[in-house]
C-alpha cells in the first residue's frame, strides 16, 4: 500500500503538472463521478492545486468541487503528455482529467469522491485522520499521547492505526521501530513515553526524507533472513495484528524491555 511518502510526491508531481490549468475532458468508469461530470460540467474549471492528506490525494477544482482519491493496495495517478502511450492497461483506468498539456490517469483506485471543501471534512476517512505525519506544522507530543492512549495495542499496529497518526504505512512501521530500538509487538502501555517519542520521531524524518528522495535502501523491511546492517543478526518477519500485515525487525536490536 503505498504510504504517506508516495502520495506525498504523487501530489507534488500533478501539483507541478495540473495546477493553474483549465480541465478540457474528464472521465470516469466511476457511475457516481461520470454522473457529477454531467451535472457539474468539470470541463471548463481550473485546477487550483493538488495535495495529500495522510493517504487521500486531493485535487482541488475552482468552484469549490474536491475529487478525494484513495489508492488503497494498487491504485496510483499517472501524468501523461497528450496521446502518449499509457503505463497500464486501458481497463484499469478509473479517471482521466485532461488538460491542453497533460493528462492525469488514475489507474485501479478503488476510492474515489467529488465533494464540497466544507463536505470533505465531515467525511469521516478525512475527518477522523490523526495529525499527518508529513504536514509541515506536526504535533508530535500530541501524536505521542494518542498513541499511549491505546495502552493494549502492540506498537506497530498502534503506528498503522491512521486515527493515531495519518500517513504511516506498513514500510515505515517497521523501518522507524528499528531506527528507535523499539521492539515491534510491545505493548504500548509498557513502553515509556520516551520510547513513543523516538519512533514518532524516526517515522517523521525517515518519511520527510522519502518524501523529497527515494530512500536508497531500507533498514530491516523486505529483508528477511539478511543481516542486520547494525548487527549481523539476520532479520525477522512475520505477520502482524488483525490484518496480518508482515513487520520485519532485529531481534537483537530491537529486544522487548
Ligand atoms: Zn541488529
Amino acid at each position: 500500500m503505498p504510504e504517506g511518502d508516495t502520495i506525498f510526491r504523487a501530489a507534488r508531481t500533478l501539483n507541478r503538472a495540473l495546477a493553474g490549468r483549465t480541465v478540457t475532458r474528464f472521465d470516469s468508469v466511476f457511475a457516481k463521478l461520470a454522473r457529477a461530470n454531467a451535472d457539474l460540467r468539470m470541463a471548463g474549471r481550473t485546477i487550483e492545486r493538488v495535495d495529500a492528506r495522510g493517504k487521500h490525494l486531493l485535487i482541488w477544482f475552482s468552484g469549490d468541487l474536491v475529487l478525494r482519491t484513495h489508492m488503497r493496495m494498487h491504485g496510483s495517478w499517472h501524468i501523461y503528455r497528450p496521446g502518449e502511450r499509457w503505463q497500464r492497461p486501458r481497463a484499469d483506468m478509473r479517471i482521466v482529467i485532461g488538460t491542453a498539456e497533460y493528462e492525469a490517469v488514475a489507474f485501479s483506485v478503488p476510492v474515489a469522491e467529488l465533494t464540497s471543501a466544507r463536505d470533505l471534512e465531515r467525511e469521516p476517512a478525512v475527518r477522523d485522520l490523526g495529525p499527518d505525519i508529513l504536514a509541515e506544522r506536526f504535533d508530535a507530543a500530541e501524536v505521542v499521547s494518542r498513541i499511549q492512549a491505546m495502552a493494549e495495542a502492540d506498537i506497530a499496529e498502534a503506528l498503522l492505526d491512521q486515527r493515531l497518526v495519518s500517513g504511516i504505512g506498513n514500510i515505515f512501521k517497521s523501518e522507524s521501530l528499528f531506527v528507535a530500538r523499539v521492539n515491534p509487538f510491545a505493548r504500548v502501555g509498557t513502553l515509556p513515553r520516551e520510547d513513543v517519542a523516538r519512533v514518532v520521531d524516526a517515522a517523521r524524518r525517515l518519511m520527510r526524507a522519502s518524501a523529497t528522495q527515494r530512500p536508497a535502501g531500507f533498514s530491516v523491511y523486505g529483508r528477511g533472513a539478511r543481516p542486520c546492517r547494525r548487527c549481523g543478526t539476520l532479520i525477522s518477519h512475520r505477520k502482524q495484528g488483525e490484518n496480518a500485515r508482515v513487520t520485519y525487525w532485529c531481534e537483537r536490536c530491537q529486544k522487548p524491555r
